[in-house]
């Protein structure tokens, strides 16, 4: 038990604690698997059913090694321990065949390992032109969040829209399913994921997806950002990590520790976007992954906000990622094939008290997604954002006793979340392999009550 992992949780695994919890059916919150290397990425054997167009796409994703796949039905097999239960809806087409989802998943509830996932696949309502069609596809929504909270364990349940008129082939849909059906995607919980038409290429290899690539992360002295650095080198990537000055000491540690660059500059200094399109194009002739990492939280209630708190919000967690991202594609310095990935939050998805400014910085984040999708896209270039819930971090650590073990427990997985459960999702969308991905924002939250 990690030591800031909330001092609920750290009563109820103790060894009195866990006692009195058991009595008085308290919840204990579940250990959540995280990726190993040398571990695979599920639990357990996973069970694929369904009639849709892209169930064979999926029997061929996890046909490979990594995973076990075992047949369309049961029989035989009910004591196994199921690692991954996947379903491909995009077979109905009214909602009477929604019966199907209960026929597939009511048999197996029973058998489901620890930290396993559920994944359903369905067609982006929206895009479908069938009314009934439309209405069966929207409902899955409900279905998968409602599985997710009653799944058992750290198991989660993911829903992932696969565009219509997308090809059949599994190149858009392998990097998502890949990113659901393993454990770095631990407390990515009820989400909705949308892929699109978009052409993808599978890497050489899945261990080091971002080979060649060149990544910078703002905000990446401590916290969320230096994990997030750590994993883009992790998975190949040429790191270049920027914070502000005055954190200096401590982004230099994280260069040294991802074998990068340190890069210290003020994200909100008018000439930070055409400094940095300098420097990678430059020393590295372009730059392929932007993570707008960098924020900060003012908080005061409204009445008592300041002119200061307010804009000093808006400038960093806001202003800074759209001026970033514009001077780069000016100067023409992110690279086609590229990912703009950029940090929400679950404030700015349904504010929080306290947070007028953040969360309108936040919002406007996803505005930012929403906006720019269609723009990038004709560069051939991503952009897709984080919503994360409450991580374990130096930002967390400030917020009262009281809220903060709330904000810890009231989420599905019971917990606050790691900073490499953000960093893992984050490094989901740099892949190039990811690249019918985009205009999307998943929150990383545990399936948390607050900002639902
Ligand atoms: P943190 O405070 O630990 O780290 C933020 C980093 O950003 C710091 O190193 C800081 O120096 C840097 N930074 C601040 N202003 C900057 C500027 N003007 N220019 C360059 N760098 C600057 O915070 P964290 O918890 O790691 O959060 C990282 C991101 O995740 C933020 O955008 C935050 O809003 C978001 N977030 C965090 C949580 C959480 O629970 N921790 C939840 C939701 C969203």
């Amino acid at each position: 038990m990690s030591a800031n992992a909330g001092l609920y949780s750290q009563f109820v695994h103790s060894l009195p604690g866990s006692f009195i919890a058991k009595q008085a059916g308290l919840p204990v919150p579940p250990t959540l698997r995280r990726y190993k290397p040398s571990e695979p990425p599920l639990p357990g054997p996973v069970l694929l059913g369904g009639k849709g167009r892209l169930v064979e796409p999926l029997r061929e994703i996890l046909s490979t090694p990594d995973y076990e796949l075992i047949a369309n039905n049961t029989t035989g097999r009910g004591a196994d321990k199921l690692g991954g239960i996947v379903f491909d809806a995009t077979g109905i087409t009214e909602p009477a065949e929604l019966e199907q989802l209960f026929e597939f998943f009511n048999p197996v509830m029973r058998s489901v390992a620890p930290s396993a996932r559920f994944l359903v696949i369905g067609t982006t309502p929206e895009l479908v032109k069938d009314p009934c069609e439309h209405v069966a596809q929207r409902a899955l929504e409900g279905f998968t969040r409602s599985l997710a909270k009653e799944a058992q364990r750290g198991a989660t349940a993911q829903l992932v829209y696969v565009a219509p008129d997308a090809p059949t082939g599994l190149a858009g849909l392998e990097s998502t399913v890949r990113f659901v059906l393993s454990a770095k995607s631990a407390f990515v919980d009820a989400q909705v994921i949308r892929v699109g038409t978009g052409d993808a290429t599978a890497p050489a290899n899945w261990d080091k997806p971002l080979e060649g690539k060149v990544a910078v992360v703002t905000g990446a002295a401590r916290g969320i950002g230096a994990t997030i650095a750590e994993v883009l080198a992790r998975d190949g990537a040429h790191v270049i990590v920027a914070d502000i000055p005055a954190a200096g000491e401590a982004l230099s540690a994280t260069a040294n520790k991802v074998n990068g660059t340190a890069f210290p500059i003020d994200v909100t200094a008018p000439d930070a976007g055409t400094k940095l399109a300098e420097h990678v194009k430059e020393r590295h002739g372009g730059l392929d992954i932007i993570v707008n990492n960098a924020g900060i939280t003012r908080d005061k209630l409204l009445a008592n906000m300041d002119a200061g708190r307010w804009n000093s919000v808006i400038a960093v967690n806001l202003i800074a990622p759209q001026k970033l991202v514009d001077d780069l594609v000016a100067a023409d310095a992110l690279r086609s094939g590229g990912a703009v990935i950029d940090v929400s939050s679950i404030a700015g998805i349904a504010g929080n008290r306290g947070q007028t400014n953040y969360g309108a910085s936040k919002a406007g984040v996803i505005g930012l997604v929403d906006t720019y999708a269609p723009i990038l896209g004709e560069k051939g270039i991503t952009i897709n954002a984080v919503a994360p819930g409450f991580i374990e971090t130096q930002m967390t650590a400030a917020i009262p006793l009281a809220t903060r073990e709330g904000g810890r427990l009231l989420s599905t997985l019971q917990q606050g979340g790691q900073t490499v459960d953000v960093a893992e999702t984050v490094a989901y969308f740099a892949k190039p392999a990811s690249s019918a991905v985009t205009g999307n924002v998943v929150r990383v939250c545990g399936q948390a009550m607050l900002g639902a």
